[in-house]
């Protein structure tokens, strides 16, 4: 995510590092360097100029802290103006006081809609809302059946002018505008209170596809209006952004392909230029891809600050308290830290995410990120495999596991016997932790998990 744009700008800021007072001089090359890192990055020219202009005039201006550096004092500069250009406040979806609340999604073909709308439904559906989608995009062949079964991943009904359509090539004819008309009467029968409505996109903006997602949103008086826009789309972001916003004037921006390694900076422009605020990022294929777009937090982690606390709500949205408890019993009563909690542990890492998205929000992460790119994910499902192939026997007496046993387990989970042998050994490094935690009195607790 952003990465050019955040070696460049954390490049420029080791060069202040140590300087005693930062002169004019000092203020105008980084002020420069910052100017191209931003414009390397596609962020628009209008947005860049001011942007450059604020922190000049605020890094010039005797802003003086006792507490920061004349180094650290610009990039508190830059990090409280990156979150102005990014939209300031986090904004999270309004809801109608008298359900369903309707959201309507926008943007190019390709730009992720479809995607989007899987995405949305299990998010909402996991703060316990009964979401349901509607099909109107009825241009783009198979778009009604990726609705489908993205809805199906999420759990979440389809409403579809074609509830039987199954061939890939069909595209379902139908006038899209009845077909949202129609959505929401049934969500409103089937007591749904939110209702997602998948539009058309074109390759280009045309003026066809406009009219008839401002006639969708009018015809159901649309209470959100998200404007999806692939962060890897470059300048055109700005103008594409503009149509969409004269043309619907939609009321939140999704950053979608922000995991792809592209510039991104144009998608930054989006809400400096339309004064609409980005709500949402999605960063992937997969249904939790997909995070609430924090200003504050986005900048800290351009600046390589780290996101901290998108840590640690990833980690409590997935930690499972009653395994937790679970644990702690165990400890409580002594009983050994078998390769069963082991395995289990794994398995509650794995529910966080991608190792690499987590990892990649620490602090100073963006400064390894060659190492962070060699982790290998599918380390933990070879992990996985190995203890199932163990007896329930040796799960928990592993000291039984010889030579003999090794080369069986390594045999029965497709691995390497060096790589059966680096389990155990992590594993009795993990025991002998656990123990010295149980009797210190202290039971490790996840952010959350309170027992
Ligand atoms: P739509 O035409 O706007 O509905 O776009 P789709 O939802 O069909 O997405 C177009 C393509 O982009 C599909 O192949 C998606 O799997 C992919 N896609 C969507 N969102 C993301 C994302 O955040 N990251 C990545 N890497 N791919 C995405």
């Amino acid at each position: 995510m952003f990465n050019s744009l955040s070696d460049r700008l954390t490049a420029t800021f080791k060069n202040l590092k140590g300087k005693g007072r930062l002169s004019e001089a000092d203020i105008d090359g980084t002020a420069r360097e910052i100017r191209r890192a931003l414009l390397d990055a596609d962020v628009a020219v209008p947005v860049v100029r001011e942007f450059i202009a604020k922190v000049k005039a605020r890094a010039l201006g005797a802003e003086v802290s006792e507490a920061l550096n004349p180094g650290q004092q610009v990039v508190k500069i830059v990090n409280e103006e990156l979150v102005g250009i990014l939209g300031g406040e986090t904004r999270e979806l309004r809801f109608a006081k008298q359900p369903p609340t309707i959201i309507m999604l926008a943007g190019l073909q390709g730009a992720g809609k479809t995607t989007l709308a899987g995405k949305l439904a299990h998010r909402l559906k996991s703060q316990g809302h009964t979401p349901m989608l509607v099909a109107c995009d009825l241009q783009r062949p198979n778009a009604v059946n990726q609705l489908q079964v993205g809805g199906q991943k999420a759990g979440a009904p389809v409403f579809a002018p074609h509830p039987g359509v199954s061939s890939e090539a069909e595209t379902p004819t139908g006038d899209p505008v009845q077909v949202a008309r129609d959505g929401v009467a049934e969500a409103q029968s089937k007591l749904h209170d939110v209702v997602i409505i998948d539009t058309a996109g074109r390759l280009g903006v045309d003026q066809e596809l406009m009219d008839q997602a401002a006639n969708i949103k009018s015809a159901v008086g649309a209470h959100e209006v998200l404007f999806v826009i692939d962060a890897m789309i470059g300048q055109d972001a700005v103008a594409t952004a503009q149509a969409f916003d004269e043309g619907v004037d939609f009321t939140g921006v999704v950053l979608s392909k922000l995991d792809g390694d592209a510039r991104g900076g144009a998608a930054l422009s989006v809400a400096s230029v339309t004064g609409k605020p980005v709500m949402y990022a999605s960063t992937g294929e997969g249904l939790k891809d997909f995070e609430v777009f924090h200003p504050d937090r986005m900048a800290r982690r351009i600046l390589d600050m780290g996101d901290v606390l998108s840590l640690i709500e990833q980690a409590e949205a997935s930690w499972d308290q009653a395994e937790a408890a679970k644990m702690a019993q165990k400890f409580a009563d002594q009983e050994d830290f078998t390769l069963d909690d082991f395995l289990n542990q794994m398995q509650q890492l794995k529910k966080m995410g991608s190792m690499k998205k987590l990892l990649g929000m620490m602090p100073g992460a963006q400064g390894m990120r060659e190492q962070l790119e060699q982790f290998d994910e599918s380390s933990i499902g070879r992990i996985e495999a190995m203890i199932q192939s163990m007896t329930q026997h040796e799960r928990l007496a592993p000291k039984i596991i010889n030579g003999s046993r090794r080369a069986r387990i390594a045999r029965g989970s497709g691995v390497h016997v060096s790589e059966v042998n680096q389990l155990l050994e992590r594993f009795g490094q993990a025991q002998k932790m656990m123990k010295k935690m149980a009797s210190g009195g202290g039971v490790p607790q996840m952010p959350g998990g309170g027992g």
